[in-house]
């Protein structure tokens, strides 16, 4: 409970209205069933005034957040379990998101979103940007809860997915909106050319809408012209050559069906990054004067002492060449991880600061005194 109390309430401070709503208003009389988020400060509201866990009433699904191609809709055995988390979430860019929010996603999906959304501005001047992407089973407990307390169950299950049943939870699902769109998430904008150009393009980046028009008595939900998941580049491509919508095409590869190839992406893993400024080490028992938890990286030349670092770097778009320094606790990430992503000081690409603007080369001496090493902090 601490962990989400703290990550929301930065999303509190980045984007509280005067006033946090005590009632939502209907969001969706015709439609049935989506996946309506809560506003952050009224989901926030939620958590801190919550006793008990909301979790408990929903015991979640069998499925795990690592395949590209899971099918989850609201059969019977097609949700992912409470536990399900993609192995590699990054934070999104905050020049890719909506001003005031904050978002995560997978470290890929990431990518190919930056590429989607430089295309859209190169090709049309459309400027696209998530409102919201992943969301843990936990939130949707707490958001699926709010709607039943609300509106009762029957209702609750037309407005929001119940945990284990969202596609927010793969980590590679997004919602899209543009300032065309006054920043919304409304089924008229599926009318407008930003739209048209998504649902043409997206594909080419591995993403495909999930709820289309007119598909709701196969999908089990409304209209979503915002909502794009990514099952890959290759699998994309092939659901766009057999015109197929994205629940068709993902049953059908559940089921094996031989006209379709069904392509698994290979995701590079990203693993956590050990490296640190440490000593020349044989054995975890040499790191003993490096800190608390330090140990012997036996796989670097010579050794290293290092603590356990296990930010996944980079966490930014442009900041290829950092790497994890273990100089921090985030509590309020999720996952909670140790560690920040920093850059070697480099004079020949920095000049004489050694790294690049806002961080500052700081030479220090190494643990154990293994010599000095130099890494840019920030400022
Ligand atoms: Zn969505």
């Amino acid at each position: 409970m601490t962990r989400h109390t703290l990550s929301l309430s930065i999303w509190l401070l980045a984007c509280a209205p005067a006033e946090a709503p005590t009632t939502a208003p209907d969001p969706c009389t015709d439609c049935l069933y989506g996946e309506v988020e809560l506003d952050p400060a009224l989901l926030a509201a939620e958590m801190d005034k919550a006793d008990g866990d909301p979790c408990a009433a929903y015991p979640g699904g069998p499925l795990r957040a690592d395949s590209l191609l899971v099918l989850l809709n609201r059969d019977e055995g097609q949700q992912l379990a409470e536990d399900a988390q993609p192995p590699d979430l990054v934070p999104i860019d905050p020049v890719l998101m909506v001003a005031g929010r904050q978002g995560l996603a997978r470290a890929h999906v990431r990518a190919a979103y930056r590429a989607l959304a430089d295309a859209a501005l190169a090709e049309e001047g459309f400027d696209f940007k998530v409102r919201s992407a992943y969301r843990s089973y936990q939130t949707q407990c707490f958001t699926f809860d709010y709607w039943v307390r609300v509106k009762g169950l029957a209702h609750a299950s037309r407005y929001s997915a119940q945990p284990g049943r969202s596609q927010h939870q793969l980590g590679t699902t997004l919602d899209v909106t543009c300032e065309a769109w006054s920043w919304d998430l409304v089924p008229e904008v599926g009318q407008t050319p930003e739209a048209a150009w998504l649902f043409e393009n997206a594909w080419r980046f591995g993403f495909t809408l999930s709820y289309p028009e007119g598909a709701e008595s196969i999908t089990g939900y409304g209209y979503e012209p915002w909502h794009f998941r990514y099952i890959g580049v290759e699998a994309a491509a092939e659901m766009h050559e057999a015109e197929l919508i994205q629940e068709r095409y993902l049953r059908a590869c559940q089921a094996q069906d031989p006209t379709l190839s069904c392509p698994e992406e290979l995701i590079a893993p990203l693993t956590p990054n050990f490296e640190f400024i440490g000593a020349p080490c044989g054995s975890d028992a040499d790191c003993v004067g490096a800190g608390e938890g330090a140990v012997c990286l036996t796989d670097r030349p010579g050794g290293m002492c290092s603590k356990p670092c296990t930010r996944l770097c980079p966490d930014q778009e442009g900041a290829s060449g950092t790497f994890c320094v273990a100089d921090a606790v985030e509590v309020d990430a999720t996952p909670a991880t140790t560690g920040l992503c920093h850059g070697r000081c480099d004079h020949d690409l920095y000049g004489e600061s050694g790294c690049r603007e806002g961080y500052a080369c700081v030479v220090g001496q190494r643990p154990s005194e293994g010599g000095a090493g130099a890494v840019c902090l920030p400022l």
